[in-house]
This record gives structure tokens, C-alpha cells and sequence, in this order.
């Protein structure tokens, strides 16, 4: 048995049962509709915060103030706060044209600190005999800035950089510019290993973790053609699997690491050279967002063991990498949803040093420095895609028109459904309807009714959904067959962004992210939507949200006034998004601003301009010069034969040269 605890937190069940807050999905169709407020009752800033859930997955950075405006508080500990509307007005006034990304780079330094002071209140509460030294995954995140950033703001904490591939070390080594740790994951091969290697002597400390038992040799010879004495780790392949979409990264088929048949290879291997000594670190890693605390439990138990035994048989060791995991609540509801997260961040710290400072004492074995290589839990806060609406698609159909007494008999029927909607006969109204539209369709389809017919029929359709919808607000349970009513009747919200390249994640993985109106948040956002970007492809759209029951299809927002500015934003989109992203329709990278708190509230640290239309055409091979030139003869040409007049040759040329220097996005 390990030490009692001495934190007070919610009762955990045993290993291999059920978690606590397990989302009850199944039970979806008893799900109770958010109560339409009291007409009578001002919508408030508050009721907009609880609306989008924004206690659970925002704080404490992210509020909705007093004046409706999404809020932002970089650093907790200072209180100072930003107004996000007003600063991306203030950038868009300086020529940031929207989509902007908006980086707060003081909210990776609190993510940081967050993170080695969990790690400090554990050691410290169990009087583990060791330290935490963490390092940040470069892979979740590669920007130079935040890079930069993150070495900088890890300084304190002795913070260090993880690279999963040759460019990241390039990455790491030319940032880390201070002593620190260096983790290299991924497969290697020869240049990657000798460069790790010849690191050590700029004084810092490479460790090569060994993926594939192929690895060893070459590393070996390494070290000796160069003289130095390599600072090897190991990547275990554990039993003990991750949940959800990662659940692969462990287990037998698992890609990466060494079974344990494999590591006990590598031991004899080492032990033949005589080269124990060098073995220092044991690595795992059960996948990303690990939404259960319960596997990060049982792999823990699992790769302490593991560690204990590489001590008994001699290696050297003294660090215990317990890889990345540590989950993002992006939905807010702390459950084991795979959008969340049941566990906090310092039960997870409390569970790292619990499980190794028990296997440690259980073999006399010296309790290892621990390292994590949390990577979301880091980025993911500290970056909001702002972007715009650009148009609205709503089911609209002005008021209820009677059709007269003449007027065809489904008509008729259509309107008396539509009078008579009360709460007792909802479905029955909803079947009646859609009984009556269906004719309505044959009839015309056949010719008994004509085109004005028809449209009338359909309209009076909708205002029966639409009234069944609002009555279906005033009971308590919706009925299974008119859950998808609020879709069907939602608009949708054309947005001035890429889904492919700012948030490929919402596409690839259906992964939830938390999206809401900056502003107007003092007006109830009694309008329901879905998104469509800007790429011509039917899987650019966003029409998955996220909900504390479960997810929506819907999201709530304000009616859109054409010529009015309406700002959305995509929360928590630091990790994975940006280097994911691809040029789909070639929209290039987003224009992104860095902001820092300063003495007179913040500066803009830098401005990274998103990619000109010249740039992406270059990536795949144009000539901007070549392609100016071709359009230059064709319209010569049409000028000659009179198809064009000068003014207009001046603009085609004039629009398809600024349109090649311009953004990619919409700027007019
Ligand atoms: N370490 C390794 C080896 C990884 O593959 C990953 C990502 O999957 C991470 C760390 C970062 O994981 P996370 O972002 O979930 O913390």
C-alpha cells in the first residue's frame, strides 16, 4: 500500500471499475432542453458565460465581461485582463485582416508554472526523494516564437524540450540555449543520433531514447567513432492502453517502444559492452488526451514495475518519463468524454509520483527524476482563432400566411396543424406535417399543383416545425424523433476561415473545440447554426459543438446584420492545429499576432503575417511572374479584338496582381 494522501479529493473508484464522471451518453433521449429564459428576464453577460459553458473550459483565463465581451486574463496571478473584442478590433484597425490567430504567450508561462507546481505540491506532500524536470513536446506546437517563449519561461523550473523527430532537435538545440534536458524520441538514424550525441558537449543533457531495438547498434558504434558516452533512454511498448483515439500508441501492436522481451535484448546488449551505465531513462507514452485517470493509473503501475526492474539488473537509470496525456477539458463538463478530462491536474501529478514512490520503496530501488512530456495541457490554452461571419443562411419564412377556402385541401390541413400546435399533440403535429408536405411534394411532382402551391405548402411546413420547436421548449423531455428538429431548422453561419487549415483536427478526428460569439454576449443568442467555411467542400463546416450532456449540432448565436462586424472564436487551438493544417483550396496560414502583458496593458509582441496568395501558389510550383505574364497576352489580345476596353484590361491586370500580393482569405 502507498503513503495515505493528504489532499482532499473526490472518493476514486478501484482500478478497472467505472470512473466517477462517466458521461451517460446512452440516456441521450431523456435529454432536458435548456429553458428558453423568461421573456421578461434581461439576458445578462452571466447567462451568455454559462450558455457556452465557459466556467469549465476557459477559467481562469477566459470570462464574459460585464460589457458582453469575451475577457481574457493571461495571467492569473497579475489579474490583469484583456478585452478580446476590442483587441481584435484594435488589430484588424492595423491591418490584421481577419481570420487572426491571437497567441497569449503569458498563458503558456502560467501553464507551465501550473504544471511544476503540481509536481511540487506532490514531491513535497509525499516526500518523494526526487524532483520533477518536465519537458515540452516541440511536435504539439513547433512555432519559433512559442518555442522561444517556452524555453525562456521554463528557465526557473529547469523545463526542457522533447523532439520526436530530426528537425525538432535542429528546433531544440538552436533554442535551448541554456543547459537543459533534451528528449529524443521518434526514429533515428545515423546523422540523428551522432548530432545528438556531439549535443552533450554544449552542455546539455541529450538523452536518445532507443524506439527500435535496430537503433542500439548504430548508436553504439556512434559513441564510440565519436568518444562520447551516450545518454541512452528507452521507450517501453506497456499492456496497460491509453482510451479513446490514441489507445493505439501502447499495447503489442503499438508502433513505437520495446516489449519487454525486446528491453531485456537491449540489457544483454549493453551489458556486453559494458555500457549499463548509459541506460538512464524509461520512457511510455498511452496516447494523447487520456480522458480516464484510470489507464494513466494502470500504465503507470506498469512502467514503475518496469523501472524497478531495469535498476535491479544494473542499469544506471535516475529518470522515469512518463511521456504526454495529460488531457484538455475542452467541453467543460469533466468527464471522461473523450472532449474532457475526470481528473485534475494535480491528481494526475498526486498519481505520478504516488505510483513510482511505491515501487521505488517496495525494491530499495532510488526514486527517479520524473519527467512528463505534456504537450496539450501546455498550448492548447494560449491561442484563439478569431474570424468572421460573412453570411447567414436562415430558415426564414416571414409570418404564417392562411391559405384561402379555395385553396387545395393539404394546404388547408397544413394550417389548421400549424393553429392547433400545443404541447400535448407535438408529435402528432410533427406527423401531421410532415404527412402533409410529403403529398404536397407527390401532388406537385404529378402536376396537381403548381409551383406557388407548393412553396406555400412548404413554408406553412417549417412554421409548423418552427412552432413545434419553440412549444417543444416548454416541456421537460423532447421525444427521440424531434431531437434533430432544432437542426433541421438551424441556419447556417458562412465563416471567413478554412476548417482545413486552422482547426484540421474538427475534420480529421471530429475532435470538439470550444467556439462562441467575442461579443453581444449581453444578447441572448437566440439564433441556432451550424458553420460552413469558406473551402468549396461539403466537409468544411463545423456542426459539432460542444454541450455538457454530450455534443450538439448547434450552436447558439446572435442574428447576423449584414454590414455589421460579427466575431466568432475558436478557444483552446494552440496544440496540434497550426502544423496539422494544410492548404486545402489553397487558404495559407492565418495572420497571427503574439500579446503581452505589459506595464501599460498589453503589447503585440509580434505579428506573424499569415501566407500571400504568391506564397501558397510557390508551394505548389507557380511562377507568380510566369502566371502574370500569361493573363497580360491573353487580355492583350481580347483588347485587340475589342473584347476588352483599356479600363477594363487595367483592372483584370491590376485585380490579379494585388490579389497575387493579397491575403488568402476574404479582405473585401
Ligand atoms: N510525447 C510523445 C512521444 C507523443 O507522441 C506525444 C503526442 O502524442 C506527446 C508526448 C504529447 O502528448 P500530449 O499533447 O497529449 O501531452
Amino acid at each position: 500500500m502507498g503513503p495515505a494522501r493528504m489532499h482532499t479529493l473526490p472518493p476514486q473508484p478501484p482500478l478497472g471499475t467505472t470512473a466517477m464522471n462517466v458521461r451517460t451518453k446512452g440516456q441521450e433521449s431523456a435529454r432536458p432542453l435548456v429553458k428558453s429564459s423568461h421573456p421578461d428576464e434581461p439576458w445578462t453577460p452571466e447567462k451568455s458565460d454559462k450558455r457556452y459553458q465557459v466556467q469549465g473550459w476557459g477559467r481562469p483565463y477566459f470570462h464574459v465581461g460585464e460589457n458582453g465581451h469575451v475577457m481574457v486574463t493571461p495571467d492569473p496571478e497579475r489579474d490583469s485582463q484583456l478585452d478580446l473584442h476590442e483587441l481584435t478590433v484594435e488589430l484588424k484597425d492595423r491591418g490584421l485582416d481577419m481570420p487572426l490567430l491571437i497567441r497569449f504567450p503569458d498563458i503558456v508561462r502560467n501553464r507551465i508554472a501550473r504544471l511544476n507546481k503540481a509536481f511540487a505540491t506532490a514531491i513535497q506532500e509525499y516526500d518523494y526523494k526526487s524532483t520533477y524536470q518536465g519537458v515540452f513536446p516541440v511536435k504539439v506546437n513547433q512555432q519559433h516564437h512559442l518555442i522561444e517563449d517556452i524555453v525562456e519561461f521554463g528557465a526557473e523550473f529547469d523545463y526542457g524540450l522533447e523532439a520526436g523527430s530530426k528537425p525538432e532537435l535542429l528546433i531544440a538545440l538552436s533554442t535551448m540555449r541554456r543547459s537543459g534536458l533534451i528528449v529524443c524520441n521518434g526514429y533515428k538514424d545515423r546523422t540523428y543520433i551522432e548530432t545528438a550525441l556531439l549535443a552533450q558537449r554544449l552542455d546539455k543533457k541529450v538523452i536518445v531514447v532507443i524506439e527500435r531495438l535496430e537503433e542500439v547498434d548504430v548508436a553504439i558504434e556512434a559513441s564510440k567513432k565519436l568518444g562520447i558516452r551516450p545518454m541512452f533512454g528507452v521507450r517501453a511498448k506497456l499492456s496497460s492502453k491509453g482510451v479513446g483515439r490514441w489507445a493505439k500508441s501502447a499495447g503489442d501492436r503499438a508502433k513505437f517502444g520495446l516489449s519487454t522481451a525486446e528491453m531485456v535484448v537491449l540489457v544483454e546488449r549493453l551489458t556486453e559492452e559494458g555500457m549499463l551505465d548509459t541506460l538512464l531513462l524509461l520512457h511510455f507514452h498511452i496516447g494523447s488526451q487520456i480522458s480516464s485517470i484510470i489507464p494513466i493509473k494502470s500504465a503507470l503501475q506498469e512502467a514503475s514495475n518496469i523501472y524497478t526492474e531495469l535498476c535491479k539488473m544494473g542499469c544506471a537509470m535516475g529518470y522515469m518519463d512518463v511521456g504526454g496525456g495529460l488531457a484538455v477539458d475542452y467541453d467543460g463538463s469533466k468527464t471522461d468524454f473523450h472532449a474532457s478530462k475526470n481528473y485534475q491536474l494535480q491528481e494526475y501529478a498526486y498519481d505520478v509520483v504516488d505510483a513510482l514512490k511505491n515501487a521505488c520503496e517496495k525494491t530499495n530501488c532510488p526514486m527517479p527524476i520524473i519527467v512528463s512530456e505534456s504537450g496539450r495541457a501546455v498550448a492548447a490554452h494560449h491561442s484563439v482563432l478569431v474570424f468572421e461571419v460573412v453570411g447567414a443562411n436562415e430558415v426564414r419564412y416571414g409570418e404564417p400566411v392562411a391559405p384561402d377556402q379555395t385553396a387545395h385541401r393539404v394546404l388547408r390541413e397544413l394550417w389548421e396543424t400549424y393553429k392547433n400546435v400545443v404541447p400535448k399533440n407535438v408529435q402528432e403535429s410533427f406527423h401531421d406535417a410532415t404527412q402533409a408536405k410529403e403529398e404536397a411534394q407527390s401532388l406537385f411532382k404529378y402536376g396537381y399543383l403548381g409551383l406557388r402551391e407548393h412553396a406555400h405548402a412548404e413554408r406553412l411546413y417549417w412554421h409548423c416545425c418552427e412552432k413545434i420547436q419553440t412549444t417543444l421548449r416548454r416541456l421537460k423531455y423532447v421525444p427521440e424523433e424531434l431531437k434533430d428538429l432544432e437542426t433541421s431548422l438551424a441556419a447556417i453561419y458562412y465563416c471567413n476561415f478554412s476548417v482545413f487549415q486552422s482547426a484540421p483536427d474538427i475534420w480529421a478526428i471530429n475532435q470538439l473545440f470550444p467556439i462562441m460569439p467575442i461579443h453581444r454576449l449581453d444578447e441572448e443568442p437566440s439564433v441556432t447554426c451550424t458553420l460552413a467555411d469558406i473551402t468549396c467542400d461539403s466537409d468544411g463546416v463545423v456542426d459539432r459543438f460542444i454541450d455538457l450532456e454530450d455534443e450538439r449540432e448547434v450552436l447558439n448565436v446572435h442574428p447576423y446584420h449584414p454590414g455589421q462586424p460579427y466575431y466568432l472564436g475558436m478557444f483552446l487551438n494552440g496544440a496540434y492545429q497550426e502544423i496539422l493544417g494544410d492548404l486545402h483550396n489553397l487558404f495559407g496560414d492565418t495572420n497571427a499576432a503574439h500579446i503581452r502583458l505589459s506595464e501599460n496593458g498589453y503589447d503585440v509582441v509580434h505579428v506573424v503575417k499569415g501566407d500571400s496568395v504568391t506564397e501558397v501558389l510557390q508551394y505548389v510550383q507557380y511562377n507568380p511572374d510566369d502566371m502574370v505574364e500569361h493573363v497580360r497576352r491573353q487580355a492583350e489580345k481580347a483588347a485587340r479584338e475589342g473584347r476588352l476596353d483599356n479600363a477594363q484590361v487595367r483592372m483584370l491586370l491590376g485585380h490579379y496582381e494585388e490579389s497575387l500580393r493579397g491575403y488568402t482569405y476574404l479582405t473585401d
